[in-house]
């Protein structure tokens, strides 16, 4: 007789693993299936080790900056290895906090991959053991689009392989203009890489306020990533010393490491979604309701697999949400509207709700109100850099519809200027509100 539980949850990244231990809590019996390591993308390639190569780059901007503040730092060296060796272990670290945090409210780990057999029915393909579940939550994420095969397209490698290089590259192609690849050419920029940024666009960062766009770009050639845009890659080909890269433009450029980051694909290939019915769009996403449900009743969908937001804090919610709703009587859905999200370029980006042209495609007649200003620390340092904070507010109510930063700690700021946004902050809001100084977040309540 097969085994049976109230929830069957297939993947262990952030979503996943949110709705399992709340399900568990609100009481039901739950298995969770990973086939690979338990954190997904956010912990394992992902957010996680990004953010400690971004730290890492960091310190070379310092070591720069503190003679200015009179600090001289004689033998600097960086090693490679050792951040790739210590960062793999705080991975397994974190690897293992998921692992316990899953095991206190009594769900069961699975490592091995599953998929749909029914409306009800898993079966985890290294035993072959079939499973029967009230409800099946697919949290299975993503992975990263290889696009239209180039030839030699197999040299290149992903950000996946990125956070394995045996060694640094000297010279490094990136592909994209989205999150990833301006996030990695600044983070190879800043550990001494020289850095080509290839983007079909004409500008990075596609969907971002303009004002955004623009400073970010002129930072990261100013820092020396020398951005190629309206352009594609044609080719990869092996050559002495590393790799020759040919671009639609023509030309040919050689480097030790090409990178792809030009989007992600929900992984809903060989998953038995086909068999069951389970309806996907045309991006091969799952379709959910606003409760994560699919058209098959017992199936559920959250986080990357759906394809709306793809950020850590929103699969997680969503995953929640979820669990409250169908195991805890507590009904909730996630709000999508105003989720603040952060690009750790150089400098970092934060930002929360309508850009200005959104604002105004949707309508808004827009009153904007912004400040572009030397960053105080870098006075001293000397380095050349600047700042930007931006509000993007609605003439007729007052009511700011998007805060832009860009500059040292924005996605810190951008977190606590979503709750005053997310709560329907107006500009008066912003005005009343007494400046923190010296700081750069006191901009946003002295704009005028
Ligand atoms: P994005 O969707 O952000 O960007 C994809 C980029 O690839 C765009 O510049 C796009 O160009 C380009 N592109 C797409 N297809 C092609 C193609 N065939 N040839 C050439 N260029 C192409 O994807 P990412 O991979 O950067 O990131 C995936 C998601 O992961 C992000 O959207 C985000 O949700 C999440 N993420 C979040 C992070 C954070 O919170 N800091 C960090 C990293 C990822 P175009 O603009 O012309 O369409």
């Amino acid at each position: 007789m097969s085994r049976s539980v109230d929830l069957f949850v297939i993947g262990g990244g952030s979503g996943g693993v949110r709705a399992a231990r709340i399900a568990a809590g609100h009481g039901a019996k739950v298995m969770l299936a990973e086939e690979y390591r338990l954190g997904g993308t956010c912990v394992i390639r992902g957010c996680v080790p990004k953010k400690l190569f971004v730290y890492a780059g960091r310190y070379a901007h310092d070591l720069e900056d503190m003679a200015g503040y009179g600090w001289t730092v004689e033998n600097a060296r960086f090693d490679w290895p050792t951040l790739i060796a210590r960062k793999d272990a705080e991975i397994g670290r974190l690897e293992g906090i998921y692992r316990r945090n899953l095991a206190a409210p009594g769900v069961e780990i699975v490592d091995e991959r599953a998929v749909i057999e029914g409306p009800n029915t898993v079966r985890l393909v290294g035993s072959g053991e079939v499973i029967e579940a009230r409800y099946i939550l697919i949290a299975v994420g993503a992975h990263p689009a290889l696009g239209p095969a180039i030839p030699g397209c197999e040299l290149a490698i992903t950000s996946n392989e990125a956070f394995h290089l045996p060694q640094l590259p000297r010279r490094i192609i990136v592909q994209g203009g989205g999150y990833i690849a301006v996030e990695f050419a600044c983070l190879f920029r800043a550990l001494g890489c020289e850095v080509s940024l290839v983007l079909r666009a004409d500008q990075i960062l596609r969907g971002f306020d303009e004002d955004v766009r623009t400073l970010v770009a002129a930072e990261m050639r100013h820092a020396g990533i020398d951005i190629l845009t309206g352009r594609t890659l044609t080719g990869i080909a092996k050559a002495e010393g590393g790799k020759r890269v040919s671009l639609s433009d023509g030309s040919e450029l050689v480097v030790e490491e090409v990178m792809l980051a030009i989007g992600r694909l929900p992984n809903t290939q060989k998953l038995g979604l086909d068999t069951v019915g389970v309806a996907l769009d045309k991006s091969g996403a799952v379709i959910v309701d606003a409760q994560g449900q699919t058209n098959v009743p017992s199936i559920y969908a959250v986080g990357d697999v759906t394809n709306r937001i793809n950020l850590t804090p929103v699969a997680i919610r969503e995953g929640h949400a979820f669990a409250d709703t169908v195991f805890g009587n507590k009904p909730w859905t996630v709000d999508h509207s105003t989720v603040a999200t952060a690009v750790f370029t150089e400098p970092e980006v934060g930002t929360v709700g309508l850009s200005e042209q959104a604002a105004r495609d949707a309508g808004h007649q827009v009153d904007i109100y912004k400040a572009q200003f030397r960053p105080m620390r870098a006075t001293l340092s000397g380095r050349e850099t600047k700042m930007l904070v931006k509000l993007v507010v609605d003439a007729v109510s007052d009511k700011v519809l998007g805060c832009h930063v860009v500059g040292e700690s924005a996605g810190e700021i951008i977190q606590m200027a979503a709750i005053a946004i997310g709560m329907g902050a107006t500009k008066a809001d912003f005005d009343r509100t007494v400046a923190v100084h010296p700081t750069a977040a006191e901009e946003l309540v002295t704009l005028r």
